[in-house]
């Protein structure tokens, strides 16, 4: 656990704290945590941070780096649990607990959630970023566009595009409407590339989601629409903005998206969509 120990004053220091690894006592070992469930945990007084070595092996770098830094935050930081969350289950701090079953969802693969959420980590009164803020309003996605493509009416299952040619555009919206009324679908699905963006009325714990490739990086639990479902995708220079019927959800960099494809999905049931792409 070393190199994430060290990354974690690496941090303190790009910040301008001064904080040592020399100057404190602490010891880090895998054991048994006193909830099976539970990854971490930190004993105070003597700062003695216990693993669960099971959930350790089954997490990828940047979580192992994330169970490492939440601890030294109780330890080293003396930071408590800090469990808010936006109205689609952002979280507000990579101090987040479990307490009253609180849970909240953290893009793990953003650069630019990291870097915020390490300033927050070493500073509870850290504003959200800019870029998170300024890119919520959908009506600046709706700005005009010079041009667009519309495929209207559509009734289908899958579809697979290439011709959208997304990728160098600095500016661009997608929506995508399915018409769910009255319908037995349950979930809809539109992929950018390596990003899938689902949407899933019936289910109970989480009713959106994001992943890149097979990892999840978001999850919310509360949007219910008992409707038609639109999902957009806009893109503002580096930053990319995701909406639920015009309801924003999640922003984070445009480069961690790749591929050039667009694909949508409606799991065994055939829906009419209508597909708009407006670009500079
Ligand atoms: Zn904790």
């Amino acid at each position: 656990m070393e190199p994430y120990v060290s990354a974690f004053f690496l941090q303190a220091h790009l910040r301008g704290y001064d904080l040592y690894e020399e100057h404190f006592n602490f010891t880090i070992r895998f054991g048994e945590t006193h909830d099976p469930g539970v990854a971490a945990s930190c004993e105070t007084p003597g700062r003695i941070i216990t693993i669960n070595p099971e959930i350790w092996a089954s997490r990828g770098e940047l979580e192992k780096e994330w169970i490492v830094f939440h601890e030294l935050g109780h330890c080293i930081l003396g930071r408590k649990h800090r469990n808010e969350e936006s109205s689609t289950s952002e979280c507000y701090s990579f101090m987040k607990g479990a307490e009253n079953d609180f849970d909240c969802s953290i893009n793990y693969f953003s650069e630019y959630w990291r870097d915020y959420y390490l300033d927050e980590l070493f500073d509870q009164h850290t504003a959200l970023p800019e870029w998170y803020v300024e890119n919520q309003d959908y009506a600046k996605a709706l700005m005009s566009y010079p041009h667009y493509q519309l495929i209207t009416d559509t009734l289908v299952e899958k579809f697979d595009i290439d011709t959208f040619r997304f990728k160098g555009k600095d500016t661009f919206l997608f929506e995508i409407v399915f018409h769910n009324l009255n319908s037995p679908v349950n979930a809809v699905l539109m992929a950018l590339g390596n990003l899938k963006f689902s949407s899933c009325d019936k289910c109970l714990a989480t009713k959106t989601s994001l992943f890149l490739g097979n990892d999840r990086i978001f999850a919310s639990a509360d949007i219910s629409l008992n409707t038609d479902v639109k999902l957009s995708i806009f893109r503002n220079n580096d930053i990319v903005s995701f909406y639920v019927n015009e309801y924003f959800v999640h922003a984070m960099e445009y480069d961690l998206i790749e591929g050039n494809t667009l694909r949508t999905n409606t799991f065994e049931e055939p829906l009419r969509l209508d597909i708009a792409y407006y670009y500079h």
